[in-house]
């Protein structure tokens, strides 16, 4: 993976409506910017209801898109990473329809998970309370076949988003078979989506457990067959992330965006210089991306300790809600339909309350820290809550999905402080002294020191919360101040 900054986008929500326009804005209006895009579910079709994390037909780019070669085309310009939906899709898949219909008589039998092949003997209610659940209910649904039977399927997510059976024949070759169309269409990283859930045992956790490992290496030699890099997407406890970047090529640093508010709301970066005393190397950070702002990811877990103390963290939440006047509140919890109850949505932007100096505060922090980083469109435009599109759709996380015009990108672009962004991304990709040693320097709790080594170069961040200035000096480069 280039040591570049990472785009996060829908295809429709950046002013473009095909994946040949958005070719044309990466060659044009974001020229430079990015190293690489992750394209969020770009498959047939892109808007259902969990926005394109449902898909009927995974093989099939949605057709008011393009197709496959209009993708491949665009990963000659920049590196694409696509989601590989290893654990469900779509209720209305062709598959899972002729299940419907013809019971076990379908060919696609086997491909689906049901109560009954996780707890072929019954489950005891001890085994269905061991089950991790981030959602307020259980992971089955009660359907109907034609001939008038009844079965439980498993549905970790939503009714609509029927579990695969990721360890059967069949369940092996779909996703084999859509590793194949991805290395054809230049696909060069993927993302597996909510992979910690893909493997059901009875008597655990059904999450990250044993199993899950070996499942995400096997699918990993898989991709590296076809020359495409890994990365895993799981919220989960802060130790429980460094376990797995153990063993995999990248995990997402989801901790940052919590820790970065709590150093620049409490003047005090002292739990964000824990973490980056043991964060993960090999991580993609991120302050955003299409869903909410994690908290378990620096939360306690059971009597463990948390990255973030819990009165502290509340008090984090509060302010989140408090800066973004209420509005994140009602985007949250059991507000508007949400899937994550752990996750708090609203823009960064907002989240800081808007204040342009603390969010370039805060961008540069994530620059700084180690890891390639990733900013999701909302974020480079440093959007503000759409709360129309919350109202209209009422899914908490639309609050953080605005669909942008191309006449708003043009103008925002021209926002003098987003010019400053663009100029802190182009600074990070090119930098030679990225590519060296991180080091975090010793000061005081009010003090975030970290500087970069390559050769004769270096880059260097001097961030005072006191006075709330921020200095970056480097080889070669004239000193900013904020
Ligand atoms: C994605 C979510 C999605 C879920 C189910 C994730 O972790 O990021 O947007 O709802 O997986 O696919």
């Amino acid at each position: 993976m280039k040591n570049k900054v990472q785009l996060i986008t829908y295809v429709d929500r950046i002013g473009c409506k095909t994946l040949s326009d958005l070719k044309d804005l990466m060659n044009t209006e974001l020229k430079g910017l990015f190293g690489g895009v992750h394209l969020l579910p770009f498959y047939y079709p892109i808007d259902g209801e969990d926005a394109g994390f449902d898909p009927i037909n995974h093989n099939q780019i949605d057709p008011r898109l393009g197709d496959w070669n209009d993708l491949r085309s665009l990963s000659k310009e920049v590196d694409i990473m696509a989601d590989l939906i290893v654990n469900h899709m779509s209720a209305q898949s062709l598959q899972f329809q002729d299940y419907l219909e013809k019971g076990n008589d379908s060919s696609y039998a086997d491909l689906f998970l049901s109560y009954d092949t996780v707890f072929p003997n019954g489950a005891t209610e001890q085994d269905i309370l061991t089950i991790y659940r981030p959602r307020p209910n259980l992971p089955f649904t009660n359907f109907a076949f034609k001939d008038g039977t009844r079965k439980l399927m498993w549905t970790t997510f939503t009714s609509n988003q029927i579990d695969i059976d990721v360890t059967s024949k069949m369940g092996t070759a779909y996703l084999e078979g859509i590793l194949d169309t991805f290395q054809q269409a230049g696909v060069s990283m993927i993302r597996l989506d909510a992979t910690g859930y893909a493997i059901k045992k009875q008597g655990t956790s059904c999450f990250m457990i044993e199993e899950t490992f070996d499942f995400i290496d096997e699918l990993t030699k898989k991709a590296h067959d076809r020359d495409i890099t890994v990365l895993v997407e799981i919220h989960s406890y802060h130790k429980t992330q460094i376990e797995i970047a153990a063993k995999v090529d990248y995990v997402y640093d989801f901790a940052l965006p919590v820790l970065v508010l709590d150093t620049l709301f409490n003047k005090d970066a002292s739990n964000l210089k824990k973490w980056l005393a043991i964060s993960p190397r090999n991580a993609i950070t991120v302050l955003d991306t299409h869903d909410g702002i994690g908290v378990v990811d620096v939360a306690r877990e059971g009597d463990q300790k948390g990255l973030i103390e819990d009165g502290r963290l509340d008090k984090i939440v509060d302010q989140i809600h408090a800066n973004s006047k209420g509005n994140s509140l009602k985007a949250t919890g059991e507000a508007a339909s949400n899937l994550d109850l752990y996750q708090v949505n609203c823009t960064y932007f907002d989240a800081l309350g808007g204040d342009e100096k603390a969010y370039l505060m805060a961008r540069t922090i994530q620059f700084f820290v180690p890891g390639i980083p990733q900013v999701y469109y909302v974020g480079l435009f440093a959007g503000k809550n759409d709360m129309e599109l919350l109202t209209t759709t009422n899914v908490g996380r639309d609050i953080n999905r605005h669909y942008f015009t191309k006449t708003e990108i043009q103008q925002e672009l021209q926002r003098p402080f987003i010019q400053e962004l663009q100029n802190l991304l182009i600074f990070r990709n090119t930098h030679p002294a990225f590519n060296g040693d991180f080091e975090l320097l010793p000061t005081n709790d009010a003090v975030l020191h970290i500087r970069w080594t390559n050769g004769e170069d270096y880059a260097e961040l001097l961030l005072d919360l006191q006075e709330g200035d921020l200095k970056i000096q480097s080889s070669f480069v004239e000193e900013k101040v904020l």
